[in-house]
């Protein structure tokens, strides 16, 4: 077990403070995903400018790679309030209620984990996107009945994981649906330099290449790793994040060269133990592991397809040969390897 696992969504408070502080806040200062951020620039700019409401958004994409990031800028860079909340803590459409209620004319409302609605808030959200308008009951016993209310004109950013979850009414209802990649080492060095600056912590170029080619691909883990290697810097150092630093900082936290995590090894492993590296079946694997074959497939499989990791094949999913070199396998005997 690693004792170091970061890319838990359950985040402590220490590490919401900072997140928060890392967090940008405008479309310049938000590296990557090139492509939407461009585009959503330009959708917030037009609203702005015939002072209408942005359309409903839709972001989908593993965790950490800046959802809740997104939301916050198009907040504020369309001058509005912004309100979170998340699926699962939306239990019965009263709760939605109140909040929608509450929005003034363009707020944003930001529901995270989108795709665990419960049907029945999920389908109290359609007219309320559609036509801004909820039905709420009034009075009790026989005098009770529904009235319709108008609502002030709102933006929803959903945020999910797992879009394949999500229902298609709903999907159809997001006017801007967008997918979010996980960043080359490059844009996430300057997200680390960037970090870096905002502590008041010196880093070389190097060190922070280092801490990005071992972060999964994912700003979250970037700035987490920075924050645990720049407590080596202190105690172990002199304060400055070098490369001798970095590297004694992630061996001794056991990070993994690729940036690999304990899951990533684990699905691989088994792969190349329980069914000698493949192909295999989605589903087999998930059973293998004991996770649920949607989350396997759409939060864990696609950074291990784009560090050619795994193969996808018509019959399955197969190990490739760099996999069996990083783990230090052999192929032909399934032998473990020393340096
Ligand atoms: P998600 O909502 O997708 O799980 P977040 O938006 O909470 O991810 O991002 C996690 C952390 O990573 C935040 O502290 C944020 O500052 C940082 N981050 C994410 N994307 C970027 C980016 N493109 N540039 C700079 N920092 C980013």
């Amino acid at each position: 077990m690693s004792e170091f696992d970061i890319r838990d969504n359950e985040l402590e408070n220490s590490d919401k403070e900072f997140e928060r502080k890392l967090r940008p806040l405008n479309f310049s200062d938000f590296s990557g995903q090139k492509k939407i951020v461009d585009n959503l620039e330009i959708f917030v700019q037009a609203a702005r400018m015939r002072s209408e409401t942005l359309d409903h958004v839709l972001l989908h994409g593993p965790p950490g790679l800046g959802k809740t990031t997104l939301a916050n800028i198009i907040a504020n860079e369309l001058g509005v309030n912004l309100k979170l909340t998340s699926g699962p803590v939306l239990d019965k459409p009263g709760d939605l209620a109140g909040l929608l209620t509450n929005l003034e004319e363009g707020d944003v409302l930001f529901i995270d984990e989108i795709h665990r609605l419960s049907p029945v808030v999920e389908e109290y959200l359609y007219s309320a996107m559609e036509d801004y308008t909820i039905d709420i009951m009034i009075d009790k016993g026989a005098a009770a009945r529904s009235v319709q209310l108008t609502l002030n004109p709102f933006t929803l950013i959903g945020a999910t994981t797992r879009s394949g979850l999500l229902t298609s009414p709903l999907r159809a209802r997001f006017g801007i649906n967008s997918h979010l990649e996980y960043y080359d080492t490059d844009i996430l060095s300057k997200i680390i330099t960037r970090s870096a600056s905002i502590l008041k912590v010196k880093i070389t170029s190097q060190a922070s290449v280092e801490i990005a080619s071992r972060s999964r691909g994912t700003p979250r883990i970037a700035n987490a790793l920075l924050r645990r290697v720049r407590d080596f810097a202190q105690v172990k150092g002199n304060g400055t994040i070098d490369m001798d630093i970095t590297l004694y900082g992630l061996d001794a936290l056991n990070i993994d060269k690729s940036g690999l995590d304990e899951m990533d090894n684990k699905i691989l492993t088994t792969i190349i133990n329980k069914f000698k590296g493949g192909p295999v079946g989605i589903s087999t694997i998930a059973t293998a592991i004991g996770e649920d074959p949607g989350t396997l497939e759409e939060v864990y499989e696609p950074f291990l397809v784009k560090e050619g990791f795994i193969h996808r094949t018509p019959r399955g999913r197969e190990v490739t040969d760099f996999a069996y070199k990083h783990l230090k396998i052999n192929r032909a005997t399934g032998n473990t390897l020393f340096d």
